[in-house]
């Protein structure tokens, strides 16, 4: 069957976060927090070809594919899939997300023509493509997520990540022109070997070329030579510059850099509340518990009501 000149493809297989399934009813497990984004991605049952040595589905990383992070992705029929997206309206957003595999982005535009039909808006987080096909996804999906991840060449190289470093600012621009500003959200993760003023740098970039930032996490996992976690105070730091760039503000206006630390100038202070702890990403994507247990600390909050009642302002107190 055709649809726009598309071939759809039948019997497709995909993996859903183990939350997204549980939304739907498909799992069950308690949740403290629910997820707002319907989380999908691309199946393989050998790994995905990309060699990224923090992520589970990695082929060169040893272990279940059946995890992203800390969180158990099953591999479920697409069908099943649009079936209970359709019968439960649960989600105001899907993310559909690629692995590097033969096809996968042939692949992934059948896929998002099969949710089309739902009338839910849909990101598409997907490794490098080239115009035509970006476009091709665009008019499927009305956010683009980018996998940068690493903050600087050096941890970029270090991690293993397919293509090249230009390759993938490549792509966040062309990314930008396809998608409007604003609208391609780069996902960043803290705590991969960056020093603290080159994350904010890269974050001040992604925003002058016209994308978001998407704060994660560094969460290590087994057989990964990465086993740091980022200190939550350093986090709070990030997420309080993002948020003021998110806001428009320039790097150099609202911080500076101090014995390797961000400092945040003190006019700003005050535009500093606890919301700025929110996950970041596309519009009502909350990622629970994506980076962290349900005990936490919680690097990024899911919802409002779990926020604490202030921004800890110890974490931006000059040493
Ligand atoms: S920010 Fe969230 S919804 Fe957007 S592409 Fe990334 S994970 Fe998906």
């Amino acid at each position: 069957m055709t649809r726009k000149g598309i071939v759809e493809a039948p019997g497709v297989l995909v993996r859903a976060s183990l939350g997204t399934l549980a939304a739907l009813g498909m799992a069950g497990i308690r949740m403290d927090a629910v997820p707002t984004t319907a989380y999908l991605l691309q199946h393989s049952s050998t790994g995905c070809m990309a060699g990224c040595v923090f992520c589970p589905q990695s082929a060169s990383v040893r272990g279940s594919k059946d995890y992203v992070s800390r969180v158990p992705w099953p591999p479920v029929e697409l069908e099943n899939l649009v079936g209970a997206l359709r019968r439960r309206r649960v989600f105001r957003r899907i993310c559909m997300q690629s692995v590097l595999k033969p096809r996968f982005a042939q692949e992934m535009i059948e896929v998002l023509v099969r949710l089309q039909d739902l009338g839910i808006p849909v990101s598409v987080s997907i490794n490098p493509v080239g115009v035509e096909i970006l476009k091709k996804i665009s008019r499927l999906s009305d956010h683009l997520g980018v996998g940068l991840d690493a903050a600087t060449p050096r941890v970029f190289r270090l991690t293993g990540k397919p293509y090249s470093w230009e390759t993938y600012w490549w792509f966040v621009e062309r990314g930008v022109e396809v998608y409007g500003k604003r609208h391609v959200y780069v996902h960043l993760v803290a705590g991969m070997g960056e020093a603290e003023w080159e994350m904010a740098e890269t974050m001040e970039k992604i925003y002058r070329v016209g994308g978001e930032v998407a704060l994660f996490a560094h969460t290590p996992i087994r057989g990964s030579p990465l086993s740091s976690k980022p200190d939550p105070c350093y986090y709070r730091r990030l997420q309080a510059l993002r948020h003021l760039l998110s806001k428009g503000y320039r790097l150099g206006e609202v911080a500076y850099p101090e014995n390797g630390r961000i400092v945040i100038r003190d006019r700003y202070l005050d535009e500093i509340r606890a919301d700025a702890m929110l996950t970041s990403g596309c519009p009502w994507c909350n990622r629970p518990y994506y980076n962290e247990g349900p005990r936490g600390p919680l690097y990024n909050y899911p919802e409002p009501g779990l926020l604490p009642q202030r921004f800890p302002a110890e974490c931006l107190a000059k040493d």
